[in-house]
Order: structure tokens, then C-alpha cells, then sequence
């Protein structure tokens, strides 16, 4: 049975795209060069319908397995990417699904990508901007060496700063992120969840990834 309300979604992202504009507006950006992608971990396969009714285009999953379930249930109606810890033994099940992956960070799954990714498939890199000991990602340093090593092509980075109260303390990460795809001239930046998206539009994300405040 679905759960979850087509209408209350529908406000919610309203309400996201219009802190968008704002924050776009504080930085001399285009709100149109911001895509809003709902993070669906929180959600099961039967309220996918709901959500394509809700006016929501983007999606992203975590989970391979639950990726290729829910992206069964509104056929044609949204676009998928990837955006969890990507097992490379699991992107041969996930390059046909998606058009995107955000979090490819590992030699493995770039060999696995080379086996399996369809021809002019697209990654995002994800970097450890912050230097978190446990954390996902791609050293700064290593970026250039682990871009040259991807058999597809990279056309920007991800990134996932620490868990924050304060909005504020993530714009030193998402800064530090554009400057990394500036210099690089990589279009796309990933950056920004429901604790600071504003923060990343006005550094720049062109892709935020919402989840808990979309389904709130
Ligand atoms: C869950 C998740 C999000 C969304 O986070 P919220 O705080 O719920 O908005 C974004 N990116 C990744 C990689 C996630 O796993």
C-alpha cells in the first residue's frame, strides 16, 4: 500500500525550489541551473508512483538491489542515478538503470565500469573534501590521477560533508569542491542535502540531493 501523499511532496518541493531561487539569487545564479534529485532510500517501491505524481523528475537511490526494484515501478516517468557506496561487483546490475552514478571512488568499480558501462556513459567522481578518516571519496590530491585512470568519462565530482546543525560549516566543502571541478572544467557538482543546499547553490551545486524534507 502507498504511504506516502502525492500533495504533501508536491508542497515540500515546492518549498525546496523556491529556497533555491533565493539562494540562487543571493549568488548571481541561474535557479534554472540547479536540479533538484529526491534521495528515495527513505521510501519503498510502492510509493514511486506517488512521487512521479508529485512532479519530481530526479531520483536517486543508494541500494543497488532496491534500485532496480523501484526503478521498475514508474517506467519512462523519471530519470535515476546512483548515489550510495557503489560495490563495484554491483554496477553491472545498475549501469543499465541509471544515467548517472555520483559516487564512483574506487579502482574496482572503474574497472567494472569499463566492463560494463554502455557506450558514452557518465560518472561523477566523489572526493573526501573534508579529509573524514572514514569517509567515501577521492583524496584532492588523488583526483587527477584517479579522473585519467576512468574508462568512461567523468564529468564532475560529488561530495557528502559531515553531518552538520549548521548549515554554514558545509561551505568551506562545497567550496572547496567547485574549485576542484572549476579547475578541471567539469560541469556538474553534486553537492548539498536537506542540512545545506542552500549553502551548495550558492557555491555552486547544478544537482542537490533531497530526501528527509521532501518526505517530511
Ligand atoms: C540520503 C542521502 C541524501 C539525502 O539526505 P537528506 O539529509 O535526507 O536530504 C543525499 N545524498 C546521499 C548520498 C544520501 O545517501
Amino acid at each position: 500500500m502507498a504511504l506516502l501523499s502525492a500533495e504533501r511532496v508536491r508542497a515540500n518541493l515546492e518549498l525546496v525550489r523556491e529556497r533555491i531561487e533565493r539562494a540562487a539569487a543571493r549568488a548571481g545564479r541561474d535557479p534554472g541551473a540547479v536540479e533538484v534529485l529526491a534521495a528515495v532510500k527513505y521510501i519503498g517501491a510502492e510509493d514511486i508512483e506517488a512521487l512521479a505524481g508529485a512532479g519530481v523528475t530526479l531520483v536517486g537511490e543508494n541500494r543497488a538491489q532496491d534500485l532496480i526494484e523501484k526503478a521498475a515501478r514508474a517506467p519512462g516517468r523519471l530519470r535515476w542515478h546512483f548515489i550510495g557506496a557503489l560495490q563495484s561487483r554491483k554496477v553491472k546490475l545498475i549501469v543499465e538503470h541509471v544515467e548517472l552514478i555520483h559516487s564512483v571512488a574506487t579502482d574496482s568499480a572503474l574497472r567494472e565500469l569499463g566492463r560494463h558501462a554502455p557506450e558514452g556513459f557518465e560518472i561523477l567522481v566523489e572526493v573526501n573534501v573534508s579529509g573524514e578518516e572514514a569517509k567515501a571519496g577521492i583524496a584532492p590530491d588523488q583526483l587527477d590521477a584517479f579522473i585519467s585512470r576512468s574508462p568512461v568519462k567523468v564529468v564532475g565530482l560529488m561530495t557528502m560533508p559531515p553531518q552538520t546543525g549548521d548549515p554554514q560549516r558545509s561551505r568551506a566543502h562545497f567550496a572547496a569542491l567547485a574549485a576542484l571541478a572549476g579547475e578541471r572544467g567539469l560541469p556538474t557538482l553534486s553537492m548539498g542535502t536537506s542540512q545545506d543546499f542552500e549553502v551548495a547553490v550558492e557555491e555552486g551545486a547544478t544537482i542537490v540531493r533531497i530526501g528527509t524534507i521532501l518526505f517530511a
